[in-house]
Parts: C-alpha cells; sequence; structure tokens
C-alpha cells in the first residue's frame, strides 16, 4: 500500500505508471502474463527513487531478448524513456542514453557520416539491452565500439571504461548494474557506404530470419566444440527440425535457430520445445545447448540459462534488490 501510494504521487512529468499491465505488450514474443506494476521512468533521479521503494523489480530494454511466464509478475517492470532516449554526437562520439534504439543510432551514425555499426542496423531493441547481451551479427558486435558506460550500481552512478565481454556477455549482466548511457566511438566515413551496408545487412536479416514475426530473436547460444564454432541453427537444422511445433510455438521454418509464436504460444509451450530441441541436439551431438534468451520466471533450474549468476537465471524472483 506504501508503494503505491509513493507511485501514485510520482510527477507525471518524471515517471508513467500503470498497474495490471499485460508484459505480451511490452515483449516481441508476446508472450507474458501481467505486471502488477509497470513504471517509464524518464530520469535518473526518478529512477533512483522509485528503486529505493521497490522490493522487486525488472529492468526491461526493447523486450525483444525475453521470455517472460504466463504467470503474473509480482513485481514492477521497469523501461527506461524519456533522457534515456536521448542522443548527441560530439565529433565521432555518439552519446546515448539507454533507452534509444539500435536503430536510432544507427539512423544518426549514417546522417552524421560515421561508421562502425552497421552490422547492427536491424537488431531491435535499445542501446541498453544490446550493451547488457553484447548484442552482435555479422561477426562483430556492440562492445567492440562502447567506450564508456554510465551505470547505476549500489546507488552509486557513474561512468566506467572498465568492463569485459565476449560473444553475447558482458560485465553487466554478473553485477546488477543498470545501464544509464554510453558512448559509442566510430570512424568518420562515406554517408552513401554506410547508407548500403546498412540496407544490404537489414535485408540480409530479412531474407534469413522471421522477420516481423513474433519472436525473441536466436533461442541458443554458439558452443565452441574443438576449436570450432558450432551454430545451433545449423545442427537443429540437420536433424529435420525446422517447423516443429508445440502449442502454438514453432521452430522458424526460415531460421531453425528461431523459435516463433505462431499461434498464441504459451510460455509452457516454448519452454517444451526448447527442451525438446536441447533433447534431440543432446542426443545427437552429445551437446548441451545454452539459452541465448533471458528467461523470466518459470521453474527454478529449469533451463540452463544464459548466466551462472544466479540473479540472472531468474527462477521465480527476477532481479530482486533488497531495499527492506
Ligand atoms: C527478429 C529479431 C532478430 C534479432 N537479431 C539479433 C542479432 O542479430 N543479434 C543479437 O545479438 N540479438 C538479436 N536479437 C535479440 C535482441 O534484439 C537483442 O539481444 C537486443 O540487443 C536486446 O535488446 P532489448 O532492448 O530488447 O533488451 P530486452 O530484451 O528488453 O532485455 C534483455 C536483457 O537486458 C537487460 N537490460 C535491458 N536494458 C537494460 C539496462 N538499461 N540496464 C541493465 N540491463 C538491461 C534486461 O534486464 C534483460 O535481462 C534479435 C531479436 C529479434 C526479435
Amino acid at each position: 500500500m506504501k508503494y503505491e501510494l509513493f507511485l501514485k504521487n510520482l510527477k507525471k512529468i518524471d515517471a508513467k505508471v500503470f498497474y495490471d499491465y499485460d508484459i505480451k505488450n511490452l515483449t516481441s514474443f508476446k508472450i507474458g502474463g501481467k505486471a502488477k506494476y509497470f513504471v517509464i521512468v524518464k530520469n535518473t533521479k526518478t529512477l533512483i527513487n522509485l528503486l529505493k521503494h521497490c522490493k522487486k523489480y525488472f529492468i526491461l530494454g526493447g523486450g525483444t531478448n525475453v521470455l517472460f511466464s504466463d504467470k503474473n509478475y509480482n513485481g514492477t517492470i521497469i523501461k527506461l524513456e524519456g533522457k534515456f532516449k536521448k542522443i548527441k554526437v560530439t565529433k565521432n562520439h555518439i552519446t546515448c542514453g539507454s533507452g534509444a534504439s539500435l536503430f536510432e543510432i544507427n539512423k544518426i551514425a549514417k546522417k552524421n557520416s560515421l561508421s562502425g555499426i552497421e552490422f547492427s542496423y536491424g537488431i531491435p531493441g535499445t542501446i541498453g539491452g544490446a550493451i547488457f547481451g553484447n548484442a552482435g551479427a555479422f561477426d562483430d558486435e556492440i562492445l567492440n565500439y562502447v567506450t564508456e558506460v554510465k551505470i547505476l550500481k549500489n546507488n552509486k552512478v557513474f561512468w566506467t571504461k572498465n568492463f569485459s565481454h565476449s560473444y553475447r556477455k558482458s560485465c553487466f549482466q554478473d553485477d546488477n548494474s543498470i545501464i544509464l548511457s554510453a558512448k559509442i566511438m566510430l570512424n568518420y566515413g562515406n554517408k552513401n557506404e554506410i547508407d548500403a551496408l546498412q540496407k544490404a545487412n537489414l535485408l540480409k536479416r530479412i531474407n534469413s530470419q522471421p522477420y516481423g514475426k513474433p519472436c525473441a530473436g536466436s533461442v541458443f547460444k554458439r558452443e565452441i566444440n574443438d576449436g570450432k564454432i558450432i551454430f545451433p541453427a545449423k545442427i537443429i537444422d540437420t536433424l529435420g527440425l525446422k517447423g516443429v511445433t508445440i502449442g502454438g510455438a514453432m521452430i522458424s521454418t526460415k531460421h531453425a535457430g528461431f523459435i516463433v509464436n505462431e499461434n498464441n504460444a504459451k510460455f509452457k509451450d516454448v519452454i517444451k520445445l526448447i527442451k525438446h530441441v536441447k533433447k534431440i541436439v543432446y542426443k545427437n551431438y552429445n551437446l548441451k545447448l545454452k539459452e541465448e534468451i533471458i528467461i523470466v520466471g518459470g521453474k527454478a533450474n529449469a533451463y540452463f540459462g544464459r548466466f551462472p549468476h544466479p540473479f540472472k537465471i531468474f527462477k521465480t524472483k527476477p532481479r530482486q534488490r533488497n531495499n527492506s
């Protein structure tokens, strides 16, 4: 009740508050129960204030890499907008709030003849989500271009240049930081060439992925076996699993690494399909696939998850911070 009173008193210019919000409308998978509270925060001061009051929360970017349980989320889903969407160019640097979309950042890079992140044109979602998961494509990844990140960690806000990263992994996954802004360093380039590369990359996606269908990108991470990169999509395709359907969830017929919400899929349909794929891949290749998508809710230990950190295999309590 105290928390609800606090939410009621949040200024409309600083935040928007919703109750019992349909999570499926917040994610590209279009799956999920209701969030008890959904708050769109527009500046850092309000975010800090909110975090002081809320016990259980989940920071959502564009919602394009997450699978939420159909069970209701008994906490606050927080989305960063307002000032968090600002993008500023200084010489060959782009400074952007974590809520800015990769699409907008790419558009501004092109307008200013800045080259480097064309590989990311067409990856949906925000720069915050992209940094968190070190999003990548065509043998490149976003953290190769990010020079500084402003984070909120242990109630402190600071810029850091010190962040480790590897394939689909950033240190921010391990320390519960909230990414507030980032500086991206690019090279001066030719606007027409940047434009052409962006368009070519987008076209490759449209031609090879179930672009536009409800999904959350590649479900499984690449694996390294005997020094060789194993592409899950290739294996899944070879095993003839394209088009396999459980309930409303289907392994995309266009790209075997994607599961699509073909027909009002439930959380359990996707989970069963993931388990099915893992079982067959393990049986045939002795390989344990790991999820690239972030699974929020559901039964504990049911999935290996993307992160070894207990906060990140969300079990039933996603991203909890104890402020009591
Ligand atoms: C059609 C399609 C194609 C895709 N192609 C690719 C691809 O080529 N390469 C690729 O890497 N991914 C791809 N993805 C997956 C996804 O788009 C990316 O991982 C994207 O970077 C996720 O960003 P987001 O803002 O949507 O994050 P969300 O899905 O909202 O969140 C992902 C994680 O990041 C955390 N997070 C988000 N913002 C913050 C923040 N500010 N601070 C701290 N944590 C935060 C969330 O808590 C969550 O754990 C694709 C997805 C789709 C649907």
